[in-house]
């Protein structure tokens, strides 16, 4: 049997041993979701609404046991790991509504009765990446439930343990067995087993875009249904009208929370030119200020990083010769540390200003005018989201609807409300989640003519 040692980042300690599936394991798991896929399609809505509420409630229930796990497996601070376990919950409760409101129409024709139904996918295969394990499972698993189809997740490699909880959890609850299955794999393997075995009829993938891209090939074969969630390079736009001292101050939370480890991460800080200098100077105690230390600490704001591996990939955007404006503090000692990093000014086509870093190193590049701004926030394959501070609404709505992205926050840096669709445009993803647009990618319309 194939194990993998999970370690805890803020440590280097392993924290568990996990065993990774085999692709006959992955086979015998897609076999029971297809088995189990009938009974649970057919369970009354009213039941179906009640067993995700009352999931809901499970995971309630262990809000602060799944964030110290998070805390231990991905070194995300407690603050962050009890909202991500929070977010599962409310997740669930928002979509434990939909079983009963997946209304179909009746459209007029001539001849008959016309009426069109949404039906379950099927076996849906969510694959999940290390940097928000519990959410971005949630953001797949439960409006798939929710629509009647079966789920089997692969967490990533590095960050299994809260899948499998919640897996507990969704047992203790009363969703039957093999509705819901959580597989610890490698990618090839378990992964790209959703991407080619026949019964799998939906892949909802988050992770990079390099695989991403495979994914989307693989699903072509068979035309399978896939979501893509993927990387981005994400823009925080600041005029010289804004309230400075407040774009300053949140800046660093829109880039380091979670240590830069977010898709949705502002690596790059666009800042009209006559503002530059005054922006510089709010921006340095602010990145200073930021606490980096013990996840687990109630004040820690910032943790380590999820691997050594990954720690050299973001130290490689940091050569001896870049333009380091400032860096925050890190611990040193055992624990993938990297301290909050700025570099500026940056040119547009420097590799830090288009490559996603992944990790706490933001890129600061002046601009002149506002349509300067749109240009370089669009000079970039990603298209996931970005925030622009400004105070006047015409130049917020003007910048809004000119940047090309697919969630994008004025004067914050908000980027995921569960009510609303989250997703990408460009190299970003295909697809939303989230909100009542998610609903729709996990049925399949179906239209029924009956003669008169
Ligand atoms: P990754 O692409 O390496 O892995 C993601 C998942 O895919 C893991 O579970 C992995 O095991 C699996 N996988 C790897 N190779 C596979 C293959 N050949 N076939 C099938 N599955 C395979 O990404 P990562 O390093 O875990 O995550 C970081 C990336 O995720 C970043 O690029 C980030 O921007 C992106 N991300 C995007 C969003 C979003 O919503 N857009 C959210 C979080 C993370």
């Amino acid at each position: 049997m194939t194990t993998f040692d999970v370690i805890n980042p803020a440590t280097e300690d392993v924290v568990r041993s996990v065993p990774l599936a085999t692709l006959e394991e992955a086979d015998a798991a897609i076999a029971r979701a297809s088995a189990a896929l009938p009974a649970w399609r057919a369970v009354a809505p009213g039941d179906r609404a009640r067993l995700l509420r009352r999931f809901a409630e499970a995971v309630d229930g262990a809000v602060e046991e799944l964030a110290a796990l998070e805390v231990l497996n991905a070194g995300h601070t407690i603050g962050n790991a009890r909202w991500e376990a929070g977010n599962v919950r409310d997740v669930l409760h928002y979509y434990s509504a939909a079983p009963e409101r997946l209304f179909g129409r009746q459209i007029p024709v001539p001849g008959g009765l016309d009426v069109t139904f949404h039906e379950p996918v099927g076996v849906v295969g969510v694959i999940v990446p290390w940097n928000f394990p519990m959410p971005i499972a949630a953001w797949g698993f439960a409006p798939a439930l929710a629509a009647g189809n079966t789920v089997v997740l692969k967490p990533a490699e590095l960050t299994p343990l809260t899948a499998l909880r919640l897996a507990e959890l969704a047992l203790e609850a009363g969703i039957p067995p093999d509705v819901f299955q959580v597989l610890p794999g490698a990618g090839p393997v378990v992964g790209r087993r959703f991407v080619t075995h026949p019964a799998v009829r939906k892949v909802v993938f988050t992770g990079s875009t390099r695989v991403g891209k495979q994914i989307m090939a693989g699903c072509a074969e068979q035309v399978k249904r896939v979501t893509l969630e993927l990387g981005g390079k994400s823009a925080n736009i600041v005029f010289a009208d804004a309230d400075l001292e407040r774009a300053a101050a949140t800046a660093p939370y829109g880039v380091f929370d979670n240590a830069g480890q977010d898709c949705c991460a502002r690596s790059r800080i666009l800042v009209q030119a006559s503002v530059y200098d005054r922006f510089m100077e709010l921006l340095e105690p602010a990145v200073k200020g930021v606490v980096v230390g013990a996840p687990g600490d109630e004040a820690t704001e910032m943790g380590p990083l999820i691997s050594a591996a990954h720690r050299e990939k973001v130290a490689s955007y940091v050569p001896s010769d870049a333009p380091v404006a400032f860096r925050g503090s890190a611990p040193s000692g055992a624990g993938f540390w990297f301290p909050p990093t700025v570099l500026a000014p940056v040119a547009p086509g420097d590799r830090v200003a288009v490559e996603e870093v992944f990790g706490p190193v933001v890129a600061v590049l002046p601009f002149a005018e506002e349509e300067d701004a749109v240009r370089l926030a669009n000079d970039s394959a990603y298209g996931l989201s970005g925030s622009i501070w400004t105070r006047d609404v015409g130049r917020a709505l003007r910048v809004s609807r000119a940047v090309e992205a697919g969630n994008l926050s004025v004067n914050s840096h908000s980027s995921v409300r569960y009510w609303t669709p989250f997703g990408g445009f460009k190299q970003s993803g295909l697809g939303r989640e989230l909100g009542p647009d998610a609903l729709d990618s996990f049925t399949e319309t179906k239209n029924v003519f009956i003669a008169h």
